[in-house]
């Protein structure tokens, strides 16, 4: 089944809103098999919305109207829609009572515009609109499917969850569910490359690659039948792609890689503390984000000056002096030291050229070093990043929630 989606409102053409039904009307069809093949935006203007009808029912079986139900002269869908499919405005009863009710109940007088709204196209299926005064409605004709819905989100949403969706249920043979996978430390060509041959396979389900600054994600999309596990059909691709990609592959679902980090620190009590250079306090800030963090997370220092890095954490003045602050024995003594003044299990370490300025030809622009110290080892990793500033800062936090991710993974 094919759906449009149009929106009608003047207010959505000038861009004085956005049109978030659409946008979310779309997210929700394909769960109950509805795929969702355009979007359309018209003003509010009865020549032109039934143009649009026109166009609409030529390409698709589905059109999910929004906007225009309301008691104004510029509300005009219904009546432009029951002329386009050739029904009578009916009063309907119910949704009538309603709105004196309503009127009562807020002790406000209703007007005769307020009873237009309980008029709906003969034979049309009501839908119920708990947050407001106009009621939506189904029309089915001629094997096409015509959806009214109020304009305010607030009134859309729970008539469209609570009544379009359960409809769609009945009506269709299967769903459409999707799962989204996150990938870090991999780039996403050599990601596709090794699961090129799943990816070109792309029957059911279907694997699509996304790339975002420094993140890279796979949505796992199938099709399915009504009754089938969903679950069950799109983990067994799952659990392929987790065979080739292994500990890069970070997490199923919404989860970004600081809450993984956070829930795993929390969940093995795991005890951190961070020092910061070039970073400013951003991975501090990330992780305390977290909801619960607090029961691990002890401290993070912004030691940005060479003073700041031999005071709060005893970096020793002569490696500073040969190897500068910028250097992998910077890195390594600010993690041994934060870890060591805070107490806690593990002190974690960034210093770097986040630029514009500052790089030299031996120490570039980007160059990061980042390091782990627990009561065993301190291990560190080198970082040539590209980009701008604050491209730069953020691939160093993800960089550095990663390493903690696969420190402590194995942990118990
Ligand atoms: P009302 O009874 O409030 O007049 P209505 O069904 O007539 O409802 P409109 O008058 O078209 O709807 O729009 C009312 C309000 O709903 C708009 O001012 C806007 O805030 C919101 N709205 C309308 N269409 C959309 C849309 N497509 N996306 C997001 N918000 C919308
Ligand atoms: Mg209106």
């Amino acid at each position: 089944m094919k759906a449009e989606i149009l929106a009608v409102g003047t207010e959505l053409l000038m861009g004085q809103i956005a049109n978030t039904n659409a946008q979310y009307i779309s997210n929700r069809l394909p769960e109950e098999g509805v795929g969702v093949f355009y979007h359309s935006v018209v003003g509010d203007n009865p020549l032109r919305l039934k143009e649009c009808l026109k166009i609409a029912s030529n390409r698709a079986d589905i059109i999910i109207m929004t906007g225009g139900l309301g008691p104004t002269l510029d509300d005009l869908t219904k009546e432009t829609v029951s002329e386009f499919v050739g029904r009578k405005l009916v009063l309907h009863e119910e949704s009538k009572n309603k709105i004196e009710e309503y009127f009562k109940r807020i002790n406000r007088p209703m007007v005769d515009s307020n009873i237009k709204q309980a008029y709906l196209p003969e034979g049309s299926i009501v839908i119920e609109n708990k947050r407001g005064t106009a009621p939506g409605c189904i029309i089915e004709e001629e094997g096409k499917i015509l959806i009214m819905l109020p304009g305010p989100p607030s009134e859309m949403k729970p008539m469209f969850e609570d009544t379009v969706m359960p409809y769609f249920k009945e009506k269709s043979e299967f769903k459409i569910v999707s799962e989204i996978l996150r990938i870090f430390g991999i780039g996403e060509s050599a990601m596709e490359a090794m699961i090129l041959d799943l990816i070109e396979k792309q029957t059911n389900p279907t694997i699509a690659p996304y790339a975002k600054e420094g993140e890279v994600t796979l949505r796992v999309t199938a099709k399915v039948n009504k009754d089938d596990n969903a679950v069950e059909i799109l983990n067994q691709t799952i659990n392929e792609i987790r065979k080739r990609l292994g500990d890069s592959l970070y997490s199923v679902g919404d989860k970004n890689l600081e809450q993984v980090v956070g829930e795993l620190l929390i969940s093995k009590n795991i005890s951190i503390a961070i020092a910061e250079s070039c970073t400013g306090g951003l991975v501090s800030s990330r992780l305390t984000d977290i909801p619960g963090i607090s029961a691990v997370f002890n401290r993070g220092i912004v030691t940005y000056s060479n003073e700041a890095k031999q005071e709060c954490l005893g970096v020793s003045v002569g490696k500073l002096e040969k190897f500068g602050a910028v250097s992998k024995e910077t890195a390594i003594e600010m993690a041994a030291g934060v870890r060591k003044v805070s107490k806690t299990d593990i002190g974690v370490s960034i210093t770097g050229i986040a630029g514009p300025g500052g790089g030299t030809a031996e120490k570039p622009v980007g160059l990061v070093y980042i390091a782990l110290a627990d009561e065993n080892e301190v291990i560190y990793k080198e970082l040539r990043l590209s980009g701008d500033r604050s491209r730069i800062r953020n691939m160093t936090a993800l960089n550095v929630f990663d390493m903690i991710r696969r420190h402590i993974s194995g942990r118990k």
